[in-house]
């Protein structure tokens, strides 16, 4: 999502005659985009935005944005510690950003600039905000209830991007998968956007396992467009925590569509939390045992920590140790899913989008290297002859 943000705003300097530059001392203007999910994450870009404050005095006409989750939680109170940042964008701003930079005067307008061409995904906002109410997370305060766009302003961006060069579309939603409109589904979606010219792969995320459904799998399964890979976030091994978290599925129910994805070919990475505050040894062993059974191609593991404002953030934590040594204990055993899951594919055929001459990746998301030489875009049919366990080797 902050990716795909960030493009947004970008895009719209761009249009301004601005370009983008990764030098900081060539930069008339820094956004920070920011997270706030995690507390560290948040305070890494209130640091960044204290160190910015010599490069700002450095030259005059530099100015700062700070952007995203936390410009929304913290809001204006953040002028009072930074009075030399120029612009709070909020996360639920993004659609006027345009608006705000009229107003904020800072920015001339000077049309003619170029759009960003970079990569070869383009990400296509589907849905904001979130209607679930996980007791340890901060999205819905800070983004909101969810806000679908219209199936007609979402092809529309999806063949705009598609005409740019971008023959892979990222469709982003907090729940992305509870889009709807109408009687139109997210399965519809993922079929008309894979329909539209240019376009040779749809991937999507975060999807929310509730709206993993039999309809979702049928409409799927015959469209080979729609990428085999799915980031499905378990969170837990128990069911017990599971409801603590009030995540609303059990561990049964999301093995049972984790066994249906993977019938329909999709390789699932997940994210996983340990030591949330009611977990206890047994709870813990079954996100370990969650580990096994599934068989994900990939697993980020978090330790728990509280978020003001959520219910979860007034139970007692479980002590830093046993935080520590469960994430030690599931890093282990998640090391090697990688490994495993690249090696698994040696033999078969792969489907790979080209995002370099000879790199690319596979329906399923795993990075592949072929002999020949390709076009940027291109998708080539190969045979994996072997793997490294971090890349794919292709016959041709
Ligand atoms: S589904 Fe749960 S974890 Fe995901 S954004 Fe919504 S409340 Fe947060």
């Amino acid at each position: 999502m902050n990716l795909a943000d960030s493009e947004e705003m970008a895009a719209h300097l761009l249009m301004r005659g601005y370009a983008l530059t990764d030098q900081l001392d060539q930069a008339d203007l820094v956004i920070i985009n920011t997270c706030t999910v995690r507390d560290h994450a948040e305070h890494r870009a209130l640091s960044l935005l204290g160190r910015l404050r010599k490069w700002k005095r450095e030259k005059d006409g530099r100015h700062i944005i700070f952007a995203g989750c936390a410009a929304q939680r913290l809001g204006e109170k953040l002028k009072k510690t930074f009075p030399y940042l120029d612009l709070i964008s909020g996360a639920r701003e993004i659609d006027h950003f345009a608006d705000l930079c009229d107003r904020s005067g800072l920015f001339a307008p000077a049309p003619g600039g170029e759009a960003d061409k970079r990569g070869v995904t383009g990400y296509v906002t589907i849905m904001r905000g979130c209607d679930f109410a996980c007791s340890y997370c901060i999205v819905p305060a800070v983004r909101g209830p969810v806000h679908c766009l219209s199936s007609k302003e979402i092809l529309t961006n999806a063949a705009r991007k598609a005409q740019e060069g971008h023959p892979e579309i990222m469709l982003l939603g907090q729940t992305v998968n509870a889009w709807k409109e109408e009687r139109k589904t997210f399965a519809d979606l993922l079929n008309e956007v894979s329909a539209l010219p240019g376009v040779e792969r749809v991937r999507f995320v975060s999807p929310h396992p509730a709206f993993i459904t039999p309809q979702f799998l049928e409409a799927v399964k015959n469209n080979p467009k729609i990428a085999r890979h799915i980031h499905l976030p378990a969170q837990s091994g128990s069911t017990k925590v599971l409801q603590e978290m009030k995540r609303g599925y059990t561990r049964e129910t999301l093995l049972q569509k984790i066994h249906a994805l993977k019938e329909c070919g999709f390789a699932i990475s997940t994210d996983l939390i340990v030591g949330f505050p009611t977990e206890t040894e047994e709870d813990f062993l079954q996100t370990l045992t969650l580990v096994e059974q599934a068989g994900f191609s990939a697993a980020y593991c978090f330790k728990y920590s509280p978020r003001q404002g959520t219910p979860a953030a007034q139970l007692p934590l479980l002590d830093e140790k046993t935080l520590e040594q469960r994430l030690d204990i599931l890093l282990n055993k998640v090391r090697g899913l990688a490994e495993h899951a690249y090696s698994r594919h040696i033999g078969q055929q792969a489907t790979v989008l080209m995002e370099s001459p000879h790199k690319g990746r596979t329906s399923d998301n795993f990075w592949a290297q072929t002999k020949k030489s390709y076009k940027i875009g291109s998708v080539v049919q190969s045979e994996v002859s072997a793997s490294d366990g971090t890349l794919l080797f292709t016959r041709d």
